[in-house]
């Protein structure tokens, strides 16, 4: 059982202060884009939960419980009645093509897919809504990347409403040769607002406007992210990407997420293949990538139950 599970960026992303659980709340715009992970479950003896990596970055991804993955078959098997978890076991492997650490939810999209996989492998065929809550508690991400297409996410951005947008859009992806770890990022923005008034996160109007008419230019001109100075500041090769990204005159680029991953929005497919060429050889970045968007969620690809 084979699915296939899509990157995303954050076409705004707004933060809030803190809550008492450390949680911070979010207004943020998901979009699913055409860069994707595949994750092949197959039957294992009863209890048994392993995983093995493959593909771009294999090396840095865990291969043992701690692979979100991994949580998430287990997660699965827990839901199909507790009595059951020592009868139902899978083998995962993974085929990762999204850069790890990368703000691009690489680790999310494979445990939405091991949700999917293990799902149908098992035959329990659970509702997509239960799916979701259960992937909800492995990460804030996972939710959206079993739903995929175009999203506004509210609370730590799980509470999802599908948004309305126009045609396909054409990404860059600049991937970096560092990684950057999500929490140290949300810790140095906290860091870097102390003492100031912190914003109800808010999703922006002009951007909801921009994805509904299609216009490259109008999207461009409202890509938003929080979190982008708190990646510079804890990374600050990244300003030297963004400034080179800057002098190629893109319709608009913004870090993705928690970074270090830069997204750049190109006119059309001819303009992302020329923008492509011209930040090749960009400062810190170790892959030029090219993906449409949107694209949809998590979709089982190949049925053959195997092992
Ligand atoms: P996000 O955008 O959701 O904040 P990210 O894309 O920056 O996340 P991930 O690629 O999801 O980061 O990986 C973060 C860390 O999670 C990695 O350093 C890795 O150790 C761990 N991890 C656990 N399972 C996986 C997985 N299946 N794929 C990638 N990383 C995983």
């Amino acid at each position: 059982m084979t699915v296939r599970a899509p990157a995303k960026v954050n076409l705004h992303l707004a933060v809030g202060a803190p809550e008492d659980d450390g949680y911070h709340p979010l207004a943020t715009v998901f979009q699913a884009v055409g860069l994707f992970d595949e994750v092949t479950a197959s039957r294992a003896p009863g209890g048994t939960f392993t995983v093995e990596v493959t593909g771009t970055d294999a090396s840095r991804v865990p291969e043992d419980h701690s692979n979100l993955a991994v949580r998430a078959a287990r997660a699965v098997a827990r839901t199909a009645g507790p009595d059951d978890e020592p009868g139902l076991g899978v083998h995962l492997h993974i085929r990762k093509q999204i850069p790890v650490a990368g703000g691009m939810a690489g680790g999310s999209a494979d445990a939405a897919a091991a949700l999917v996989a293990c799902d149908a492998l098992w035959g329990l065929d659970l509702p997509r809504d239960q799916l979701a809550d259960l992937g909800a508690e492995i990460g804030a991400d996972v939710p959206f990347l079993l739903l995929g297409g175009t999203a506004v996410g509210l609370g730590h951005g799980d509470r999802l409403t599908p948004a309305l947008s126009r045609g396909s859009w054409s990404w860059v992806l600049l991937v970096s040769s560092q990684e950057l770890s999500t929490p140290a990022v949300y810790g140095e923005l906290d860091r870097l607002r102390r003492g100031r008034a912190v914003v109800e996160p808010r999703v922006s109007d002009p951007l909801m406007q921009a994805l509904r008419s299609g216009d490259p230019a109008a999207l461009g001109a409202s890509l938003h992210n929080d979190l982008q100075h708190a990646a510079v500041s804890l990374l600050p090769e990244l300003d030297h990407t963004l400034e080179y990204v800057a002098a190629a005159a893109p319709t608009g680029y913004l870090v993705s997420g928690s970074g270090p991953t830069v997204a750049v929005l190109a006119e059309d497919e001819q303009h992302a293949a020329e923008l492509a060429v011209a930040l090749a050889d960009a400062p810190g970045v170790s892959r030029v990538l090219r993906a449409s968007a949107p694209v949809p969620g998590c979709r089982v690809v190949e049925t053959g139950v195997r092992g």
